[in-house]
């Protein structure tokens, strides 16, 4: 199958079916076929149960657009096609799973100024995924045996499942150290830079947190003390890299509106 059509989960359905219909849906699960998908299935179904997933809702147009632009540019940086996901949390915010799996907490489309903040958050997430980031802090963590995370077979269902409770909780804490945020930033700008949205929308994002009451900042991106030298890293990497970087505008001024339905309706996957 050609890439663009892998490239996302909706693409294929939505070539079987009248697109309308599945154009506010959320994709359909991969099959399990290794050990990053079984963890991504696991959480999948951990999410399912908590009744989290929205399985239709308007907010799907708006992320639809920028989830593939993002997709065809990660997609070639990793080994099973990238999925996004809208889930209900209380507080706005993103995360990936092995396996290709994005969540993105339906309020963070409230939460964003605009389009590049949004796309900055989910390209900074892919390249959590491209790091395998989550799976070398399992292995890190030595919680369970390395030899059971680094040997090809699959974990089954009940230790999968275990390592998916723990993997949500760590998703959801600020796990990851400065350093791999860090890192995830600058791959993200890199990978935000290919689609052509502005790379400095991460910035902007981080800016706004400079200032903002700490309590309204999503928990994953509140490491506050961090976040100037993230900007640091970020400006620097764009500076290294002006034929990548030199086009794009960093003042917030240029941004492009984000267009999200109001009070969009949603249906949840049902547990
Ligand atoms: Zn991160």
């Amino acid at each position: 199958m050609p890439n663009y059509l892998k490239s996302t989960g909706w693409a294929v359905p939505c070539l079987l079916l009248v697109s309308t219909l599945c154009a506010g849906q959320a994709p359909l699960p991969e099959p399990v076929t290794d050990q990053e998908t079984e963890l991504g299935q696991a959480v999948y179904s951990q999410l399912k149960e908590k009744g989290e997933i929205v399985e239709s809702s308007p907010l799907y147009e708006t992320l639809r657009p920028i989830a593939e632009a993002i997709s065809k540019e990660a997609q070639p940086r990793y080994n099973h096609p990238f999925k996004f996901f809208i889930v209900h949390e209380t507080q706005p915010n993103a995360f990936a799973t092995p396996g290709g799996n994005v969540y993105v907490v339906d309020s963070l489309f409230y939460f964003v100024k605009n389009t590049e903040q949004l796309a900055g958050t989910l390209c900074h997430e892919v390249s959590h995924t491209i790091h395998r980031d989550a799976v070398h802090r399992l292995k890190e963590q030595q919680r369970i045996e390395r030899r059971e995370l680094g040997a090809a077979l699959l974990l089954g269902p009940s230790l999968a499942q275990m390592i998916a409770i723990q993997m949500l909780g760590d998703l959801h804490s600020l796990a990851y150290s400065r350093d791999v945020e860090s890192k995830a930033d600058v791959t993200g700008s890199d990978v935000c830079a290919a689609t052509g949205y502005n790379p400095w929308g991460l910035v902007w994002l981080f800016d706004e947190f400079q200032n903002a009451d700490t309590k309204q900042i999503p928990q994953l991106l509140s490491d506050h003390p961090a976040n100037g030298d993230r900007i640091k890293t970020l400006r620097q990497h764009f500076r290294d890299h002006p034929s990548v970087f030199a086009k794009f505008d960093s003042k917030p001024e240029s941004a492009t509106p984000l267009v999200v339905p109001k009070n969009a309706a949603e249906q949840f996957l049902k547990p």
